[in-house]
């Protein structure tokens, strides 16, 4: 029987706020466990506006319908409104993820920022975000973060040594297909990388026809086989909004083709270590989203 790994990116303060108590209730009727990563100091989405300077977005912005999925404020944080900080905004909503029984993890310190620009940053920039994202977190839940699941899979080799560095032994950072040990200098990491191998809601809508009414079912057709073990990211302003009808009926239909729906921790526990197989790190892109981002190679 297949497992799936639920890994929910929470990138703003409004899907903290709304899309993540809706996500939890759906998992909730779906006895699924699932994964909430946070981004934890301030919500600059309005930044991502200059995005659309850049090849590429114009086409994702008609196809997902950005304003639609964010809403017009959240696109104005860090612009015209100053971005509000989410780890103080909304810390209730993150514990009452964690006291309703869900994993909890790091999303990111700042989304837009390490997004557009980890890939070319020094050591010292990275750890200092890191670090915030970490400090915030402590301070949220009085604990220690498990996991970490990079904000659009941007990477650098010292984000990579820092997963190490605070003792995770599992994270999610990148795309690709099973489980690995990340090589920094030719050298494996400790931790586990348990790469999406999935695509995602907004790579999928838009392509060949599918829309929100169909959208379940192509996604159950990359599933059907039913042989391997898979890690599907989903996205609080996405699939707790709007796209919530489309992600319970996929929730349903994974039930149907057997699948387990489990968290980060579930699927790590049940991978045999020995077997796992060290890989380097690299960059490449996937069908549906623009740019470059971390993937496993070969
Ligand atoms: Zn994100």
């Amino acid at each position: 029987m297949g497992r799936i790994a639920l890994k929910i990116d929470v990138d703003t303060l409004r899907g903290t706020r709304e899309g993540v108590p809706n996500l939890a209730r759906i998992l909730d009727r779906a006895r699924a466990r699932a994964t909430f990563l946070f981004s934890l100091g301030p919500d600059h989405t309005g930044w991502a506006l200059r995005r659309v300077f850049r090849p590429g977005f114009l086409k994702k912005v008609s196809r997902t319908s950005v304003v639609e999925h964010y809403g017009v404020k959240t696109l104005m944080y860090g612009v015209l409104l100053p971005g509000p900080d989410i780890g103080r905004r909304a810390a209730a909503q993150m514990r009452a993820i964690r006291d309703a029984g869900f994993e909890c993890g790091i999303h990111t310190w700042d989304h837009v920022l390490w997004h557009d620009n980890v890939r070319e940053r020094d050591r010292e920039w990275t750890i200092e975000q890191m670090t915030n994202s970490y400090r915030r977190y402590a301070e949220v839940f009085g604990a220690p973060p498990a996991t970490h699941g990079a904000a659009g899979w941007q990477m650098n080799e010292h984000a990579f040594q820092q997963i190490d560095t605070w003792g995770m032994r599992y994270a999610s950072d990148g795309r690709g297909h099973g489980p690995y040990r990340p090589c920094v200098d030719g050298e494996p990491l400790r931790h586990v990388q348990m790469p999406t191998t999935l695509p995602t809601f907004d790579e999928v809508l838009g392509i060949d026809g599918v829309d929100e009414t169909s959208i379940a079912a192509k996604m159950l057709s990359l599933t059907a086989a039913n042989d391997r073990d898979h890690v599907f990211t989903l996205h609080a302003e996405l699939e707790g909004q709007k796209l919530a009808p489309a992600f319970e009926q996929l929730l349903e239909g994974w039930r149907a083709q057997g699948h387990q729906l489990v968290a980060m921790a579930d699927y790590y526990a049940a991978l045999d270590l020995s077997q796992v197989p060290s890989a380097d790190i690299a960059w490449g892109e996937v069908p549906g989203r623009s740019g470059e981002l971390i993937v496993q190679s070969l």
